[in-house]
């Protein structure tokens, strides 16, 4: 391996977006530290945690930033999203108005970044089927409507989190590869 190989670095600004309290911070601690927080209130102090992975034997590192609970005042800066090249946009699937917000976010997002951004919808707290108030059907014709991966997840039990993020960083490692 060459020292031109060996210092080759990949680093990807991931943000997540979506309404208060649908899981965002539990999918990210989740997914980073492999830790859920049952009452977690609003995220406070750390703006993003870094997680790398291995592609084509090339070490890739995600920057994955999350709210500090801005987005209860719909005060989400554009520092915030400056430079992101992928996006979780999540909702909860108990509660149909985070889904029907989910527009808004995607607005949002497509105001502030300039560049192609791999986006993925997230239903999150897959693990309370029984009281689920938007179906799978709904969520995947949403994405397919707007060309988004679509995943649903539950950072509570670990459903598909890891694969969510690890799809996103895929597919940016193949827009810029
Ligand atoms: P955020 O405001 O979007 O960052 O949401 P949080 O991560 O703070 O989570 C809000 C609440 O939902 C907390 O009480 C979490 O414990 C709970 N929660 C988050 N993810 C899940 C999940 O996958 N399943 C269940 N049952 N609860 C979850
Ligand atoms: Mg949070």
């Amino acid at each position: 391996m060459s020292d031109d190989e060996r210092c080759e670095e990949y680093l990807f600004k991931i943000v997540i977006i979506g309404d208060s309290a649908v899981g965002k911070s539990n999918l990210l601690t989740r997914y980073a530290r492999n830790e859920f927080n049952p009452n977690s209130k609003a995220t406070i102090g750390v703006e993003f945690q870094t997680q790398s992975m291995l592609i084509d034997g090339k070490e890739v590192k995600a920057q994955i930033w999350d709210t500090a609970g801005q987005e209860r005042f719909r005060a989400v800066t554009s520092a915030y999203y400056r430079g992101a090249v992928g996006a979780l946009v999540v909702y909860d699937i108990t509660r149909t108005s985070t889904f029907e917000n989910v527009g808004r976010w995607l607005d949002e997002l497509n105001t502030h970044s300039d560049t192609t951004v791999a986006k993925m919808l997230i239903g999150n707290k897959c693990d309370l089927e029984s009281i689920r108030a938007v179906s799978i059907e709904e969520g995947k014709s949403l994405a397919e409507s707007q060309g988004l991966f679509f995943m649903e997840t539950s950072a509570l039990d670990s459903t598909n989190v890891n694969t969510a993020f690890e799809m996103v960083i895929r597919d940016i490692y193949g827009n810029i590869s």
